[in-house]
């Protein structure tokens, strides 16, 4: 094991945040620096033919890598320096087999959902999901001959499991299959849970000669407060631009799991053309070092503020992930699934759509925008914004209300963003 590849010191195995200040990198092959130049090349010099034959052999799957072999580099389509580094820090947050980076969060997603899937089969999806995917799987997915169907996150394991085994019949009758379960969990922005653990269970369960892949999306939770491949998920799937990058100034996103299926997802990356660029990678190489205390500290800001939001005379109800309020139900999955209720948290205020924009243009530390997972506080109206094209029934239905505001709590003093918030409450 070459040592920049090494998880262990002695007998202890180091921790993810340990590894993130230098796994998978060889300062000896870049000169000594201490960080990671940024590779901005398009393509790599083959030391002789001979490698270059080798090289496409694995990159085209035509033969297995060696076990120690690793991918030599080609072209930044296929692989970078960057990119790989990235990769790797990835996959020891979730102990995942391989991780691919992708330029948006919606690419990773896009291609990990066309490369599982082809005409005649079903994807499921717990609804509601990020508006992005919702329009991929409703408009996007059926003009390729792939059904998409919502299950309401907040239903339960036993519906969600029906709804498995009617979609794996119904395609089955046209010769498709059950192709995938796409799970957002929490659900955004009511913060339901879906148990990772029991579907998995319910898929390795079901009768269908090729298992369903489940795909996770983490962004919400991810890395730090949950970890769907350990609960039994097959993909786990990132917008890096929220906690990874953390800091609001870029776009990209993850997919990492289970070895023979990312195969496919590297086939259908390679192809797109839907990686991220080194410079990107790069920066979240860099975020990567303090996600664990940018996780940390958003999350314990969080938690006091929905404290203090709780029992607020124009507060009616706080909804963070198994909180307080949640179905019993619900707390169970959170205590067996999440090591926290993360930093994104969503109010019911007093009134309507009048009151939440006031408390909105009120505010003066939490900025009005869309997006969370950044190092400052944002705040955000989903029903006018981010759901806005959900109908009237799928908003009751999802718990969309007008008196919804989605807060995203950053790192800033805990008490300024109190005197914030407390300040714009007082104004509705
Ligand atoms: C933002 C987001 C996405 C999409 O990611 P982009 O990086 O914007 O493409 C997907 N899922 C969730 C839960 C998100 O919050």
């Amino acid at each position: 094991m070459p040592k920049h590849k090494n998880r262990t010191l002695g007998t202890r195995t180091l921790a993810p945040e340990t590894l993130m200040m230098g796994y998978g990198y060889d300062p000896a092959l870049s000169e000594g620096a201490i960080k990671t130049p940024i590779f901005q090349a398009s393509t790599f010099v083959f030391k002789s033919a001979e490698d270059g034959k080798r090289f496409f052999e694995v990159a085209y799957g035509l033969r297995e890598k060696d076990p120690d072999e690793a991918l030599g580099l080609i072209y930044s389509r296929i692989n970078n320096p960057n990119l790989e580094i990235l990769e790797d820090r990835l996959s020891v947050w979730d102990a995942a087999d391989r991780t691919l980076v992708f330029s948006s969060g919606m690419a990773a997603i896009t291609t990990a959902v066309l490369a599982v899937s082809r005409p005649g089969d079903i994807v499921l999806y717990t609804a509601p999901a990020y508006g992005g995917t919702e329009y991929l799987f409703d408009r996007i997915l059926p003009r390729y001959g792939v059904e998409a169907r919502a299950v309401p996150a907040g239903e339960g394991s036993a519906v969600l499991n029906e709804a498995i085994q009617t979609a794996a019949e119904d395609a089955a009758v046209r010769g498709g299959r059950l192709a995938a379960v796409f799970v957002e969990s929490p659900a955004n922005p009511t913060n339901e849970l879906v148990d990772i653990a029991q579907t998995a269970r319910d898929l390795a369960a079901l009768n269908q000669a090729e298992r369903p892949v489940l795909a996770v999306d983490n962004t919400f939770l991810g890395p730090l407060w949950q970890r769907p491949l350990a609960l039994g998920a097959d993909l786990a799937l990132y917008s890096l631009t929220k906690y990874v990058g953390g800091h609001s100034d870029l776009i990209a996103g993850a997919c990492m799991g289970r070895a023979d299926i990312m195969a496919q997802v590297a086939e259908m990356r390679t192809i797109g053309g839907s990686m991220a660029d080194p410079h990107t990678a790069w920066l979240l190489t860099r975020s990567l070092e303090t996600l664990h205390l940018r996780m940390e500290r958003s999350q314990v800001n969080a938690i006091t503020l929905a404290e203090r939001l709780t029992g607020h005379s124009k507060v009616v109800e706080v909804l963070t992930a198994g909180g307080a309020l949640a179905s019993a139900e619900q707390q169970r999955i959170f205590a067996e699934q999440c090591a926290g209720p993360g930093s994104t948290l969503s109010i019911r205020l007093n009134g309507g759509e009048a009151e939440a924009f006031r408390f909105l243009d009120s505010l003066t530390l939490f900025k009005l925008a869309v997006s969370l997972g950044g190092s400052e506080s944002l705040a955000s109206h989903p029903s006018s914004m981010t759901h806005s094209d959900y109908t009237s029934e799928a908003k009751a239905r999802c718990g969309i209300g007008d008196n919804l505001v989605r807060l995203s709590v950053g790192i800033e003093n805990v008490e300024d963003l109190w005197v914030d918030l407390a300040q714009a409450l007082d104004r509705i």
